[in-house]
């Protein structure tokens, strides 16, 4: 999803705090999500909560009408990795895990963030799954440091995922992010062979990495917009956006409950 026409751009401590602002929404929006979801509930209805709260709190929702997206919330369960577009005709399940992803504009620039949410009582195996994904994006998160590159953050994230057993998707990539949703540079979640962009101060990244269960592989379904594991296994999604400072990684879509 990356636009290889837009270059990496590098935002001044003003357009930060604009950022930040963009994506306390964001996080303020997977918080609600978070504390409100129950087996029952049709993923519209979450769709319809998380555009409400954007709205009221003075933003846009970044998805809605993206490239014709439907929704504002990308919400994929189970063996869906991302973009699975909300529905009246679906519901959350016990035993689900549910990935959310959402976005925001405020004042020119954007906000981006994902959470896989467990419903009710899930595997252990998809415990691990969570768990494991959300570890990988912490240690990608830590390698944004000035000086390092990009390969750092998809190097630290692979390394992770696939330590446990587990793969990382490779056809939908993070990526930079400013007053457009995706501009460089890509941010893998697996180390590429090739030349790495070096992280400066004021680079802005969404760092997400989707985690398979099993096989990296995924297919898109027909309605041209949601993305499942090729072997129907359950895959994972966290992301945050991160900037580079000199205190070292901002991350800018931290929610309240995260430690
Ligand atoms: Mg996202
Ligand atoms: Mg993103």
């Amino acid at each position: 999803m990356v636009n290889p026409d837009k270059p990496i751009t590098v935002k001044s401590p003003a357009e930060i705090e604009i950022m930040q602002h963009a994506n306390s929404i964001v996080a303020g929006v997977l918080s609600l999500l978070q504390k409100q979801i129950v087996p029952g509930l049709t993923t519209l209805q979450m769709d319809t909560w998380a555009e409400t709260y954007c709205r009221d709190h003075g933003a846009e929702p970044a998805f809605k009408g993206y490239h014709g997206f439907p929704g504002s919330l990308c919400i994929s369960i189970n063996e869906q990795v991302v973009h699975g577009i909300p529905s009246t005709k679906v519901k959350v399940r016990n035993g689900d895990i549910v990935s959310v992803d959402f976005g925001t504009k405020y004042k020119g620039f954007y906000g981006d963030s994902a959470v896989t949410i467990p419903v009710g009582n899930i595997s252990k195996e998809n415990q691990l799954l969570l768990q494991v994904t959300r570890e990988a994006l912490e240690r990608g998160i830590d390698q944004v440091q000035i000086g390092k590159r990009i390969s750092d953050v998809s190097a630290a994230v692979q390394k992770h995922v696939e330590a446990h057993g587990f793969s990382v998707v490779r056809q939908f990539v993070g990526h930079g992010i400013g007053t457009s949703l995706h501009e460089g540079p890509e941010v893998p979640n697996y180390v590429q062979k090739k030349g790495s962009p070096r992280i400066v101060e004021g680079m802005a990244i969404a760092i997400e990495p989707m985690v398979n269960a099993g096989t990296h592989k995924v297919k898109i379904l027909k309605d041209g917009w949601t993305v499942i594991t090729a072997d129907r296994m359950a895959s994972a999604h966290f992301e945050h956006s991160v900037a580079a400072t000199t205190d070292g990684p901002l991350v800018m879509s931290r929610r309240a409950e995260e430690v």
